[in-house]
């Protein structure tokens, strides 16, 4: 019998569960409170320009290969991608930049006229990297957090130093440069924790940068939601946006369905890739398998402050991604995870599409994406917001030698009360819940309720965690489970 399944949220993993769920022939519906889909990944559109409100580097390509072509689809046949050369480039003072092109050969030679002999070195880390790589990503992220024995596998047997290690230590015990050190280090901030507290095995993601390389879906990541929402609808997905879930409506310990803008919508599988600690608070109490006290302790990947602009005039001296590391990181790491507060010296990334991609500013023009990572929680005033503005366009002007802060003609700035008001993102983190040893697979909150019967839950709070590629893995892995349930 045609199950019918309930989804909350439509940003990627969501999206990828629902078109699974749907190829194994169950009736599926999303229900997303915001009036577009994507979530996190959602697109702003102002006086011609177009801005990712969320994720811009698109990064293991193979991970959507692998997604479309379990549709017998390519990504190809939705979006056309455009591999970035240069990758990006990382400031280090004024005028004083190292860019990362778009192959190995280019950048061992980058390293080699910063620190003599590290290109070899290089070489050596990238060949780990890659055994790595293959070992997790083609791999170990499939499995479903359900186990410990699912990390137990002869290959990370022979890994197992790499665990306990982390990539800050091996990352030194090789490269003495701060600054090569500082690029080795910036891959693995996308899972959410700082690099010494980030077991060195992650350093597969050196791997997805070096080794893969940094791709631009032409009219930006949106487009991948675009290719997604496509697929789900012809796979037979519904899906209804400005849909809030108020209530995930429960018999005894059965899942009933979910109330959706004061209506009862009877389901048999509810799904969630809503935040993991909203979806409880849909929940009785009792119903919930962890308490706020779990979340308080857990490591949560940093929250954003974001400013999207428009400016009057192509800019110079910056690449489609550009990273601006003039500051020391660890004092700027401190007040986000160890004592977190509004940091004084922010490092920040900026990213120009329409360096790559006409569709994203008017001819002439700059759309420009500026992001300083901060502790989730923080109080966020309009106030703070401008003082953070002001502060990041002097460093931008010094550092790339040219007047920017004159040429804005808009500015819209994205911060933790949006998180909170747009996602219900707890403490209005941005990207979920960190890779750190402790928080990694089965030490994740699993994807399937031990208190509900016929609840589940997907994202990046969840298993894998954090980023695109692993919330397209998480949409897979539950399918999975549900399917088994099924
Ligand atoms: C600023 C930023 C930059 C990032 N950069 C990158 C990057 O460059 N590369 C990369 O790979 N990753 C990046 N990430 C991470 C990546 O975007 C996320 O990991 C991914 O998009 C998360 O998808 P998800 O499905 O887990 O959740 P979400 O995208 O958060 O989707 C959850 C959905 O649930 C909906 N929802 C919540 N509550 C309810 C409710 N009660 N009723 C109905 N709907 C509800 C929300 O509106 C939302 O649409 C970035 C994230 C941010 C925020």
């Amino acid at each position: 019998m045609t199950k019918q399944i309930a989804i909350i949220g439509s940003g990627f993993s969501s999206l990828a569960a629902a078109s699974y769920l749907a190829q194994a022939g169950n009736n599926v519906t999303i229900y997303e409170k915001n009036p577009t889909v994507g979530g996190r990944a959602r697109q702003l559109q102002r006086d011609g320009f177009t801005f990712d409100i969320g994720p811009t580097w698109y990064w293991m390509p193979d991970v959507f290969e692998r997604f479309f072509a379990d549709f017998d689809k390519t990504p190809e046949d939705y979006y056309e991608l455009i591999k970035l050369n240069p990758a990006y480039s990382v400031y280090f003072g004024e005028n004083d930049f190292i860019t990362i092109e778009d192959t190995l050969e280019k950048i061992r030679n980058a390293f080699e006229k910063e620190e003599p002999g590290s290109s070899k070195k290089l070489q050596e880390f990238m060949d780990e990297a890659l055994d790595n790589y293959n070992i997790a990503i083609k791999d170990l992220v499939y499995r479903p957090g359900v186990s410990p024995m699912e990390l137990v596998t002869t290959a990370t047997m022979k890994k197992i130093g790499q665990f306990f290690s982390t990539i800050s230590k091996e990352v030194r015990k090789e490269f003495k440069n701060p600054r090569l050190i500082a690029i080795l280090e910036f891959p693995v901030l996308f899972l959410g924790a700082k690099p010494s507290n980030t077991p060195a095995f992650y350093s597969f993601m050196n791997y997805a940068d070096f080794g893969l390389g940094t791709f631009h879906p032409k009219d930006g990541m949106y487009s991948v939601i675009i290719a997604m929402k496509k697929l789900a609808e012809e796979l037979g997905v519904t899906i209804h946006t400005n849909s809030n879930v108020e209530k995930i409506e429960v018999q005894g310990t059965k899942v009933k369905g979910l109330l959706v803008n004061s209506e009862m919508i009877e389901a048999d599988i509810v799904l969630s890739g809503a935040d993991y600690h909203h979806t409880e608070t849909l929940l009785k109490k009792p119903l919930r398998q962890y308490s706020e006290k779990y979340w308080e302790k857990k490591v949560f990947a940093p929250s954003s402050l974001l400013f999207y602009v428009g400016f009057e005039k192509k800019l110079q001296n910056v690449n489609h991604h550009t990273l601006f590391f003039d500051v020391p990181f660890e004092e700027h790491a401190k007040d986000i995870y160890d004592e977190p507060k509004w940091p004084e010296h922010p490092l920040f990334y900026a990213s120009f599409p329409s360096i790559t991609d006409t569709s994203a500013a008017p001819q002439g023009k700059e759309a420009g994406i500026f992001l300083i990572p901060l502790a989730p929680g923080l109080n966020d005033t309009p106030e703070i917001r401008e003082e953070y503005f002001n502060k990041i366009m002097v460093r931008f002007e010094k550092l790339t030698n040219q007047e920017a802060k004159k040429y804005v003609i808009f500015k819209e700035s994205f911060c933790i009360n949006d998180f909170v008001e747009a996602y219900n993102s707890y403490k209005g983190n941005a990207y979920g819940l960190a890779n750190t040893l402790l928080q990694t697979a089965f030490l994740r909150p699993k994807l399937k309720s031990k208190k509900v019967d016929g609840l589940f839950f997907t994202g990046q709070l969840s298993v894998p965690g954090p980023g695109v590629p692993p919330s397209l893995i998480s949409g897979k892995l539950v399918s999975n489970l549900i399917q088994k349930e099924l």
